[in-house]
């Protein structure tokens, strides 16, 4: 069934750019929204806007039913649910299909296969993608546990099964630590997922995080590349780019194949991301998690790539098979994003709502701003602080970086204060510009650099 209108169950930056995809291709929109929300740029731009209820998430982009009401009444006949919310929850990608819709993404069960990041490490195992040392299941017997974490040897990582945005993470260095730090990592895992379980994973020191894009009919996948995501804060990206420096070309070839035979041993249908760490050192590289969504990096591969792959899930979701052979899928030139939060960098990120004011969007050759402010707009305080995304694209590493540093040059945003100081400060910064980076990296050099911050931000005052 080809899709001719599609309602979005999500907000900001993602929700606008769902509705530029699916204006290109004739379908439709649906745009939801909170109380918060209704000035937003989204409900601007579809063609119908309906509200689900109060600002709180768990009264509106949270709560199934309502959202299902407005699909129907709309009569959307698909639901796109972006990244965060709804988007890996299989019981919601369910409750979609029962109601005679189309999910836009991977069906019930393969969200439950791979959302789980234990049952992943499996599939991932038998599909013979390497995974990272640990436990082989969940930790559901505490003396057992600790068995096998005196054999995967310290520093360790407790991490949340259902985890996400770096949530329910931990790192223990005896198994004191461990008897401590468990209880709080089941707590916070299930406070944020509703599931408190726990598994172990060797910590991998000096590593790079580096995920591969794929994009399956359900027949065969394909992938478009890899993208270095290692410039992290509490584990959460910050700065995103494509291809990854670090890999040769053997390794690359190696890695980007295991992300296909993962995705086609589960006959996966829609976009994912295969997240790995790679050890440089060692040129191994190690399974970690698979998100079966869009993901909020998705333009720096489509920057190099020239697939829109928005457009390409949706199609697929509508019933077509894969445009692309991967033969046919290349890569050139260089691509980085930074995320723009309404956060200010130099008081610990602290999140800084307001109106927006004197908005300029940088433009020129190679560059694209995704976003969801215009001037006037009042930040709403009860979501993520993510307001938009600049990409650029050049034809080297080291281009790309200069150009990163114009385009935040020409990039005003008044009203509030944003992350842009900080990604100003890193673009000069001589660690940056050689690549010279893990995943550790960032948050020891914000220890060191918070006065650099601060003073790009006296002068842009
Ligand atoms: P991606 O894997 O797509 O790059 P992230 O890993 O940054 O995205 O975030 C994963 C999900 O967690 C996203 O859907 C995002 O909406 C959500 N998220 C990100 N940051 C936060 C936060 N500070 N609090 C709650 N959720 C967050
Ligand atoms: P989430 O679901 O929260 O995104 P991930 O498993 O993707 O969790 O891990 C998030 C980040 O935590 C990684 O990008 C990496 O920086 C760090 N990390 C996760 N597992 C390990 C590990 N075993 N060793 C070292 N760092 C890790
Ligand atoms: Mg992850």
């Amino acid at each position: 069934m080809s899709i001719k209108s599609l309602l979005i169950a999500n907000r900001g930056e993602i929700a606008v750019r769902i509705i530029r995809a699916a204006k290109e291709l004739g379908i439709r929109t649906i745009q939801v929204y909170s109380d918060a929300d209704s000035e937003a740029l989204a409900v601007r731009m579809a063609d119908e806007a309906i509200n689900i209820g109060p600002a709180q998430a768990a009264k509106s982009y949270l709560k199934a039913e309502a959202i299902l009401d407005a699909a129907k009444s709309s009569g959307a006949d698909a639901v796109h649910p972006g990244y965060g919310f709804f988007s890996e929850n299989a019981d919601f990608a369910d409750a979609v299909v029962e109601a005679g819709m189309v999910f836009v993404g991977p069906d019930g069960d393969t969200i439950r296969m791979m959302g789980d990041k234990v049952s992943a490490r499996k599939t991932a195992a038998a599909a013979g993608v390497p995974t990272v040392p640990g436990s082989p299941g969940r930790m559901d017997d505490m003396e057992e546990a600790r068995e096998i974490i005196l054999e995967t040897g310290f520093p360790a990582m407790i991490k949340a099964a259902a985890g996400g945005g770096g949530r329910g993470i931990r790192i223990i260095d005896s198994l004191e630590e461990f008897d401590r730090l468990a209880p709080q990592a089941s707590a916070e895992a299930l406070a944020a997922f509703g599931d408190g379980g726990l598994y172990i994973e060797k910590v991998i020191k000096k590593a790079r995080h580096i995920e591969v894009q794929v994009m399956g009919d359900g027949d065969r996948a394909v992938h478009f590349f890899e993208r270095d995501c290692s410039l992290q804060r509490r584990r959460q990206k910050v700065w995103e780019e494509a291809p990854a420096q670090a890999l040769n070309e053997e390794v690359r070839q190696k890695l980007c194949a295991s992300a296909v035979s993962l995705a086609e041993s589960v006959k996966y249908r829609g976009a994912g991301t295969v997240e790995y760490l790679y050890d440089e050192v060692s040129n191994e590289y190690y399974f970690i998690e698979m998100n079966t969504r869009i993901q909020v990096e998705h333009p720096v591969t489509e920057m190099i790539t020239g697939v829109d792959l928005m457009r390409e899930m949706i199609e697929i979701a509508g019933g077509k098979k894969l445009s692309l052979e991967q033969e046919n899928i290349g890569f050139s030139g260089h691509a980085i994003e930074v995320r723009l939060n309404a956060e200010d960098p130099a008081a610990n990120f602290m999140p800084h709502p307001g109106i927006v004011q004197d908005l300029t969007i940088p433009g020129g050759p190679g560059v694209r701003f995704d976003g969801s402010i215009y001037s006037g707009f009042a930040i709403p305080p009860y979501y993520d602080s993510l307001l938009g995304k600049l990409l650029v694209w050049d034809e080297t590493r080291e281009q790309c970086i200069d150009r990163l540093k114009r385009a935040l040059q020409e990039l005003q945003i008044g009203g509030v204060k944003t992350t842009k100081p900080l990604f100003q400060v890193l673009s000069e910064d001589e660690e940056i510009r050689r690549g010279d980076f893990d995943t550790n990296w960032l948050e020891k050099w914000l220890t060191e650099n918070i006065g650099l911050i601060k003073s790009q931000e006296g002068s842009e005052q």
